[in-house]
């Protein structure tokens, strides 16, 4: 085994992703409440106590509304850089984040899972999508986007899992009854990733070692899991990339707890 992946809980209310490697326990986000990020570790048999670090992505909050009881109750360390570190103090100004700090664009290692941040296009200070690596094992992680860069495109390539936004269907946001103006900041270069434009990404991206692709950050009224595990599936049949399992990622529950495991160093050992 090289990585095990469950996301606790994904979409506008909260964000919080759980990932280990053999030695090491990490958090993408903490946008749940401390509770259900406890409560949701339980369900899969881990312990809070053993994470080490939560790496944020951005200062929204609904990526980082646990973190200030986090703090309090356990010894996990929390990594950011500059942009989105201050982001949050500013919004948790009554405490003191003890905070490690990396570079956008440079590696940096936590245990033995080595961690790529990289710059995406969202309206938020520094925003970052993740590489993770061990043992040759490769996941790549991206919940809100506006635009795909040829950067994103680089980054994403000869992942074993992906966890992706597919945030809402074009059609069900141009006829829901939000505000035109908040229909333009999700549909625009800073905002959200539609379920086409997820296709489009996955045209770029997606190859044979692709095993686990997470649909994430669905809006719950213009989206609807169906209709965006049929596109992305529809994608996935035109790219004769059938052996993907798709994981449609909610906000009240987890994920699966899946495995990912190098197909090619098994087959050798075996
Ligand atoms: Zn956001
Ligand atoms: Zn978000």
């Amino acid at each position: 085994m090289a990585f095990k992946i469950c996301v606790l809980g994904s979409g506008s209310s909260g964000n919080c992703i759980y990932i280990e490697s053999n030695t090491t326990k990490i958090l993408i986000d903490a946008g749940l409440s401390f509770k259900q990020i406890c409560l949701r570790l339980e369900s899969i048999d881990v312990d809070i106590n053993d994470i080490e670090a939560v790496c944020f992505t951005h200062e929204h909050h609904d990526h980082y509304q646990g973190l200030k009881t986090m703090l309090k109750k356990t010894d996990i360390k929390p990594y950011a850089n500059t942009g989105t570190a201050s982001g949050i103090d500013a919004r948790l100004s009554a405490i003191e984040i003890p905070w490690n700090i990396f570079t956008t664009g440079s590696k940096f290692a936590i245990g033995e899972i080595t961690i790529h941040p990289f710059q995406v296009c969202h309206d938020a200070y520094e925003p970052v999508g993740y590489i993770l690596t061990t043992n040759e094992i490769k996941v790549g992680i991206v919940t809100d986007m506006g635009i795909i860069t040829e950067l994103v495109k680089d980054h994403l390539k000869d992942c074993h899992t992906l966890i992706l936004e597919a945030n809402h269907d074009p059609e069900l946001l141009v006829n829901s009854a939000r505000p035109w103006s908040l229909k333009q900041r999700i549909s625009g270069s800073q905002g959200h990733l539609s379920n086409t434009q997820t296709c489009e990404l996955l045209k770029a991206i997606s190859s044979e070692k692709l095993q686990h692709l997470f649909l994430a950050h669905l809006s719950s009224d213009c989206n609807c899991p169906e209709i965006a595990e049929t596109t992305i599936q529809k994608t996935l049949d035109g790219l004769n990339h059938q052996h993907v399992n798709i994981h449609v990622t909610q906000q009240k529950e987890t994920t699966k707890f899946v495995s990912i495991i190098d197909v090619d160093i098994i087959s050798i050992k075996n």
